[in-house]
Formats: C-alpha cells, structure tokens, sequence
C-alpha cells in the first residue's frame, strides 16, 4: 500500500466511525449482519428518554464505566501523531461518530463529536442554563440489575434528571457540531472515512461535500461498500490500526 503523500495536502477531513475502536475493544453493538438487538434498540432510542432513563443509564452508565479501563489503538494514536506533525497552516479536521472520546485520549486536539460524548452528561430540562460537563458517575450492580428513578443522577443546577450527553436514534445530530463540520468540508483537499460505511448519512453527505470542493476522497473500512458510493474515489478494505499507520506514513 502506498502513502498518501499528505505534504500535498492542506486541508484534511478525518470522518471516524466504530470501526476506528474496535481495536480498543469497544463493542458495536451490531451483528454480523449489522443488526442491532431490539433490547438495545430500546435504550438507544431518544423517543424513550422520558420513560426509560434508569435503563438507559443502565446500559450506556455501564458502558461508560467500561469506557474508562480502555485505551486508544494504533488507529488513534496515528490520527493524533499526524496533527502534531501538521503545523504550519494546515489543518487536521477529526469528525467521529464515537462516543468514546478515544481521539482526545490519544492526543487529538481538533475533534468534532457529532454524536456526542459518552464522558459527558448534561440535564434533561430544555430551560436549564446548565451546560455539558465530564461525568465520572457509574451505576452499581444493584442499579444495572434493577434501574429505577430514584437512583438516576441529578442536575446540580435545577435538580432535574441528567442524561448521557449522547446522540440517540431518532434525536437530531448537534446543529453546532454540523455547522463546524460544513466549514471544515468547504476548505477539505483531502477526505478520509475511516470504520464507517461509505453508504449512510452522515458519511454519504460528508463525503458528497467534499467531492464537490475537489477533495481527494478515500474510504477505508473492513468491508467494501455494499452499494457503491461514487463520490467515493479510493476504497482500502482492512483494519484501521493496521491501514491508518501505512497510508498515513
Ligand atoms: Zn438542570
């Protein structure tokens, strides 16, 4: 595999997805068929919020918890190292669909959550002038095996329920979030999706954006696009912590 040549670049848009942390041992909660189980469904839905809150912070207070005993790969480490090497000027855009905060573990400075972070909570009341903030907060045994909302950890601000400050299904992604991703797009001379499908939105528009600017376009992901995206130009079908440190050399 050849090196990308970055030192022709100026403007390089990084999209990552799950599979960037996988090596990390971040499940994905979907199987081989990239189905996801129903009682997941359930806790990943936004619709459930008002109704399911301790058994969200169930499932995403233990993942959280698991979240903190992990590393970042080789996949992280190499995005990080190449935005230290990439001063003068030139930028390194870094948007994922993570919520692990694996990016900044590693050492990366200009990432774009677009989904949120898993580190974070913030309060369920729309009025609160309370903003996002890193929560160390986990559940217990007793609480993962019999959630209820006495025990769902509160606001110290207006003592209303907190939530992860996380994307769910059917909640609309961050609007400041894709306003800077839009501005990185614009400048982009170099896109990359790396462990997410080239097929679906975002990754679809994103990539749609920087097509249009002229950007060179590659994706790298294990499996090869089921329907071929055109605005795709390169396609590297592997792991990222394996593909990542050779393209990027
Ligand atoms: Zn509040």
């Amino acid at each position: 595999m050849q090196s990308l040549q970055t030192q022709n670049y100026r403007n390089l848009v990084v999209l990552t997805g799950a599979g960037v942390s996988q090596a990390s041992g971040i499940p994905t909660f979907r199987g081989p068929q990239g189905q996801i189980s129903e009682a997941y469904m359930r806790v990943a839905d936004g619709n459930n919020v008002a109704t399911l809150l301790p058994e969200m912070w169930a499932t995403h207070g233990a993942a959280r918890g698991r979240l903190m005993k992990i590393a970042p790969n080789p996949a992280h480490v190499t995005l990080a190292n190449w935005e230290t090497k990439w001063r003068d000027g030139r930028e390194i855009t870094i948007v994922t669909q993570n919520v692990d905060g694996l990016h900044q573990l590693a050492g990366s400075a200009n990432v774009i959550e677009i989904h949120g972070s898993l580190r974070r909570s913030r309060c369920t009341n729309v009025s609160c002038n309370s903003e996002p903030f890193v929560d160390d907060w986990t559940p217990d045994e007793s609480f993962v095996e019999n959630p209820t909302w006495e025990k769902v950890p509160r606001c110290s601000v207006c003592d209303s329920v907190l939530r992860p400050d996380i994307t769910l299904f059917n909640e609309a992604l961050p609007l400041d979030e894709l306003q800077r991703v839009k501005h990185a797009l614009r400048d982009c001379d170099l896109f990359l999706a790396v462990g997410t499908s080239g097929a679906v939105a975002p990754a679809s528009e994103f990539v749609r954006g920087a097509a249009y600017n002229k950007a060179r376009t590659i994706l790298v992901n294990l499996t090869p696009m089921e329907t071929r995206n055109p605005y795709f130009g390169e396609e590297y079908l592997g792991r990222a912590e394996e593909i990542l440190p050779q393209l990027l050399d």
